[in-house]
């Protein structure tokens, strides 16, 4: 992604492969990257000739920022959407990354990924350091950083979780911060990885009727880079920026999830918090500039408060499974990640050459297509 001057949410798509048990359902692949920036949707209808009869397009398509299947590697994840916020991190710009999506579609996979396959946490910190380290000797940095868990509007430290639930305060400066929460700032990744998957391993996942290990819980892994001039004699210039990378909760609807009691109270506010996101982020880019933006109405936009609200990079990678039992989320996965691309149309954009994607994509449809009535 291109992360400009002009600040404002760049949108990523990314496609998981077909699990074992779609497979073993015997489930086929709906969704399907066409090129960099374009995907397409089709819909698994129950008879083939029923689309023939219809006579009408049963496919939709998408263009983001950036669109990845099974093929992309974390690596290039990573590089497409974070690695560039680095640099505008170490001269004082925020900077969120959230992974948005159903259960199960690979959010934390992307952010926090395997030992052997570690996400975006690891290598983003991994490369901070290193361009801290290739900076100019007359600034100081330290680096912090702290994971937390939002479950049912409440706050665990997910490195300290036997202090219990967390407050929201206001410092000197006016910046939110987690009261009482643990910072590390290690610069070892191995050990950065062991402190992330143990602190994982301690989010709230509770079983619902639509996954088994839903995740109902929003991880927040808070990176705060301070910076000053090294010189006693000078007035000290102090420089503070953060990087918020979070894994939210599934965005699957609480109707669907069959949720009764508890869970819907979870539901409700799980909700909350990605309508609040939802909001925050559409009054933020209001182009007049005079939407009221609701910070309070969650801790998730609270927390993200200074993030949102000031200078900062804003990405979302939004998850999909390629599954054609998964159709109906993964349509309204698609629908909320290109609403929220839409709402940056002020910037810059690329040049796209629509011809060319209208050819890409015609010559993929008619091969579904013929697929189809092999079948
Ligand atoms: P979520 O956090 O959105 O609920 P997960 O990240 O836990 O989903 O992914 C669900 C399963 O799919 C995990 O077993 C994960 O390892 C696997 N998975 C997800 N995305 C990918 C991918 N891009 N490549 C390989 N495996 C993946
Ligand atoms: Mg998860």
């Amino acid at each position: 992604l291109k992360v400009g001057v002009s600040c404002c949410l760049q949108v990523a798509l990314r496609i998981r492969p077909l699990s074992d048990a779609e497979q073993e359902e015997g489930a086929t692949i709906v969704a399907h990257r066409v090129d960099e920036q374009v995907v397409v949707l089709m819909d698994p209808m129950e008879d083939p000739d029923d689309i023939l009869r219809a006579n009408r397009s049963r496919e939709k398509t998408y263009m983001f920022d950036v669109a990845f299947d099974f093929s992309a590697s974390q690596e290039e994840v990573y590089r497409a959407t974070t690695k560039g916020l680095i640099e505008g991190l170490i001269s004082g710009y925020n900077a969120t990354v959230f992974a948005y999506g159903p259960t199960g579609c690979g959010k934390t996979y992307t952010m926090l990924g395997t030992d052997k396959e570690p996400g975006i946490y690891v290598r983003t910190l991994n490369d901070l350091f290193r361009a801290i380290e290739e900076t100019s000797d007359d600034m100081l940095y330290s680096v912090s950083m702290s994971y937390l868990e939002i479950y049912n509007e409440m706050i665990r430290d997910l490195l300290n979780p036997s202090s219990g639930f967390l407050d929201l305060r206001e410092d000197a400066k006016g910046v939110i911060q987690v009261a009482g929460i643990t910072e590390v700032s290690t610069i070892n990744a191995q050990e950065i990885m062991e402190l992330l998957m143990k602190g994982n391993k301690l989010r709230t996942q509770e079983p619902t009727a639509a996954n088994k290990t839903s995740s109902r819980s929003h991880a927040v892994l808070q990176v705060a880079v301070k910076q000053q001039s090294r010189s006693r004699d000078v007035l000290q210039e102090v420089r503070f920026a953060r990087l918020f990378m979070i894994d939210l909760a599934g965005s699957e609807r609480a109707a669907q999830t069959q949720n009764r009691g508890q869970r819907l109270k979870e539901g409700a506010h799980i909700n909350r918090s990605l309508l609040a996101l939802g909001n925050c982020i559409n009054a933020l880019s209001d182009k007049a500039g005079n939407k009221y933006v609701n910070y309070r109405d969650s801790k998730l936009t609270r927390l993200l408060k200074d993030s949102l609200g000031g200078n900062s990079r804003t990405v979302m990678i939004a998850h999909i499974s390629p599954a054609s039992v998964a159709f109906e989320e993964s349509r309204n996965t698609l629908t909320y990640a290109d609403r929220a691309k839409s709402i940056r149309t002020r910037v810059k954009k690329n040049l796209i050459n629509v011809s060319y994607h209208i050819a890409q994509y015609t010559s993929i449809i008619s091969d579904l297509r013929s697929e189809i009535q092999r079948l």
